[in-house]
């Protein structure tokens, strides 16, 4: 009986389905015997997370030298098991990628036959594959804030965890690794190295900020960036904005410098057309398929749209007023009075405000803090501006 036959055996919930009333396992685990220790470890973390017996896998096979996944389930699980599910993969997914196919040792990726597999110093054969600049980062699903978001992390092949890292654009900061065989300090000086010469070559024109963010920075890379990120931090159906500066892919990390909007129809990143950074073919195509792969959509978007009025002026407007303090006596009458007689004109709220201090500011900052909405659309900013209460 193999490995893998055992494994089955052991966990039938887990693989074993149905066809024409013949049993069978869509996600067989077809690899190497050297991953037996990856496999094994994934499929007692996908049992502990989904003790339910409802998740199952469909497909489990070595590609270009990482184990891919994917799983399912009969019926809705919790999200946070589905996270854990979802932790329990990209774990293993970390693993292979430097785990010998052989003997399971730590190796690093070479090219055998023209096919990519891990491999470690006893058992290395065929072309090394050289080390780039994040190679050990990957993305992964996450929660901040009650929202689902992307965490960098890095792996560590010792405690075979993630690291979280902190996703600040500061190129320093992200001192991204190489692979983990070469030695830390080694591999976080070259990391370091080509990490910050990649995010140096990016021009810059400016940094953008918002309560959506999630606290961190947004580097604008072209003026058109910051009205369309201005008017999504004003817009209702966003939820959040978020910078990805690099991508892992097999068998290199590329940088994609993309900015990934979340809205209440799906999750995007933003394409401007007129700033489109100068790529070739092969690397836009390589980009956009990387963004796909982590369900981003292209929200293509041209100079004429960003710049449609009122909404650019109007959303210019109130955004100047982002991060100004609010008066607690004002925030409080304006809360409640939107609760409640609910949606009004800005002009009705304001006349009923009693303060010695600016009300506009107060609703204006309300606003950039995502607290109230405003219809920037409609009409140029004024007394028959619509607003409510945020949802
Ligand atoms: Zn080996």
């Amino acid at each position: 009986m193999t490995w893998q036959e055992q494994l089955i055996r052991r966990n039938p919930a887990l693989f074993v389905r149905s066809f024409r009333g013949v049993a069978f396992a869509p996600g067989y685990p077809r690899c190497a015997p050297g991953w037996q220790h990856v496999v094994t470890r994934l499929v007692e973390r996908v049992a502990a997370a989904a003790n339910d017996g409802s998740v199952y896998f469909t497909h489990m096979v070595c590609e270009n030298g990482v184990l891919r996944t994917h799983w399912s389930s009969r019926s809705e699980i919790p999200q946070r098991s589905a996270l854990k599910i979802e932790e329990a993969i990209g774990l293993a997914e970390a693993r292979s990628a430097s785990a010998c196919i052989d003997c399971g040792a730590e190796g690093r990726l070479f090219a055998t036959d023209f096919v990519l597999a891990p491999l470690c110093k006893v058992h290395q054969r065929g072309t090394l594959v050289p080390i780039v600049a994040g190679g050990d980062v990957f993305l992964r699903r996450g929660v901040l804030r009650e929202r689902p978001v992307l965490v960098q992390s890095r792996y560590d092949w010792d405690s075979d965890a993630f690291l979280d890292l902190p996703t600040s654009v500061d190129p320093k900061a992200k001192a991204p690794n190489g692979r983990s065989c070469m030695s830390r300090r080694e591999s976080a000086k070259k990391g370091q190295k080509m990490g910050i010469r990649r995010s140096e070559r990016l021009s810059q024109v400016g940094q953008f900020v918002s309560v959506k963010c999630g606290g961190l920075v947004v580097p604008l890379r072209h003026p058109l960036v910051r009205d369309a990120l201005v008017q999504a931090a004003l817009d209702p159906a966003v939820r959040s904005i978020e910078y990805l500066p690099t991508i892992p892919t097999t068998p290199t990390t590329w940088g994609v410098d993309a900015i990934a909007i979340e809205s209440d129809d799906g999750r995007y990143y933003l394409d401007i057309v007129e700033a489109r950074p100068r790529r070739s073919i092969a690397q836009k195509l390589i980009v956009a398929q990387a963004l796909l792969d982590l369900g981003l959509r292209p929200l293509v978007r041209t100079e004429t749209e960003v710049l449609r009025e009122p909404r650019c002026s109007n959303a210019r407007t109130v955004f100047e007023y982002a991060g100004r303090p609010i008066d607690l006596g004002l925030r409080m009458q304006i809360l409640g009075a939107l609760t409640h007689d609910g949606a009004m004109p800005l002009g009705e709220l304001l006349s009923r405000l009693q303060s010695y201090r600016d009300p506009v500011t107060a609703v204006m900052s309300l606003a950039c803090h995502d607290l109230i909405e405003l219809d920037l659309v409609s009409t140029p900013l004024g007394p028959h501006t619509m607003m409510r209460l945020r949802k």
